[in-house]
């Protein structure tokens, strides 16, 4: 009997399109032969880690022989005293992607749907297709997310709503007051996940902002996740968390693999808290930067959607991944949007200073031989 492989994964495996991350440096060295290349293409932290991580980082080393605590109890505590929660509210997980595949495989069956916005974060149509559930996918109302539609694609069928405040590759936020009644809104059949990955960008960026973490005592379906990959320059590492009430940490803990953080990870993140400097520092250098290229893109006459995050997606009026390709052979990675229903657009993460200028000039330059949209 022959047998196509295709045929034996699960229907919804089958047409999953795999995650496209950004490509890394040493990708573009091989295939072009050059150097001096910048990434500026997935949201990452261009001031690295805090010096007090590198130090917990050595310390933990000689410890490299032993599992890491699987209960992660030294970053839960500390977590759960930011947040003012238990400590079995806190779900830690290897990056905050992990938490959103958690949530999938612990709550969603074939038979569910789930809801998030058009142009929202590639992970949720992924975690849904995963495990055979069927996405709705809600229209997107001036880029950011619809939360009345959303509220209204609900059924009783639904057992996951993803928004991320703010959106990844929008930058797109919800203030404080229409998120907290739209959590209101949905019915306790739901989980409402708010991904909070920007969070401290948002934060800075965004007056008005609040996080649902703050709201968590009032809705006993609602999850907040973070991640230390972001403000805290801490990617590479594969941290992040949720918080929630015990019953959904409950369930959370119950699926993942018992030792999904390592060591390193849980002494990384757990130096990382404790700085706060490093952490403004981070915050100011993003604020210079979407600054320097608000003004590039104003004097190009070029659109961008105002952000609050550590990037910025701008519409340049033209095929987007070609704009991509040509800056890849400037030695500048950037991110092509048109997967996410984008194609005019570009998403840049804000650098350094001299990251964000080479950025522009070279932006400027392929633009100049770039055929327009009609
Ligand atoms: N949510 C959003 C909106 C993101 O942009 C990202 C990273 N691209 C993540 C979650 C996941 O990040 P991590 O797994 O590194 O925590």
């Amino acid at each position: 009997m022959s047998v196509s492989i295709n045929e034996l994964a699960l229907p919804g495996v089958q047409k999953l399109r795999p995650y496209e991350p950004g490509k890394p440096v040493e990708e573009l060295e091989r295939e072009l032969g050059i150097t001096g290349i910048i990434k500026l293409a997935s949201n990452e932290n261009p001031l690295g880690p805090s010096p007090r991580v590198i130090e917990a980082l050595q310390a933990q080393m000689p410890e490299l022989a032993r599992y890491p605590d699987g209960n992660a109890f030294q970053l839960k505590q500390a977590l759960a005293a930011i947040h003012g929660v238990d400590l079995n509210q806190v779900t830690i997980g290897n990056g905050s992607n992990d938490i959103l595949e958690l949530i999938a495989r612990a709550f969603v069956g074939t038979d569910n749907e789930v809801v998030f916005s058009e142009h929202a974060f590639a992970v949720y149509p992924i975690v849904t297709q995963a495990v055979g559930a069927t996405a709705v996918v809600v229209p997107a109302k001036a880029w950011g997310h619809d939360l009345d539609a959303m509220a209204e694609a609900v059924t009783e069928r639904t057992r996951v709503i993803f928004v991320a405040n703010p959106n990844n590759p929008t930058g797109t936020c919800v203030g404080g007051d229409a998120l907290k009644a739209f959590i209101r809104s949905i019915p306790v059949t739901a989980l409402v996940v708010i991904d909070e990955a920007y969070f401290e960008y948002a934060q800075d960026l965004f007056a008005g902002y609040v996080s649902a973490s703050e709201w968590l005592d009032e809705f006993p379906n609602l999850l907040v996740t973070r991640t230390f990959s972001k403000a805290y320059g801490l990617a590479g590492l594969r941290v992040g968390y949720g918080i929630s009430s015990a019953e959904i940490s409950d369930f959370l803990n119950r699926v993942r693999q018992p030792f999904n953080v390592n060591s390193m990870a849980l002494a990384g993140a757990l130096a990382a808290l404790a700085d706060k400097t490093h952490l403004a520092e981070g915050l100011r250098i993003n604020r210079e930067g979407l600054a320097q290229y608000e003004v590039a893109f104003e004097t190009m006459g070029l659109d961008w959607i105002p952000t609050a995050g550590n990037f910025i997606s701008v519409d340049l009026q033209c095929d987007g991944r070609e704009v991509f390709n040509r800056l890849l052979h400037e030695g500048v990675i950037t991110r092509a949007v048109d997967n996410y229903g984008m194609p005019s657009f570009l998403r840049i993460t804000v650098g350094t200073a001299d990251e964000n200028t080479r950025c522009i000039e070279a932006l400027k330059k392929v633009l100049a031989g770039v055929k327009k949209n009609d």
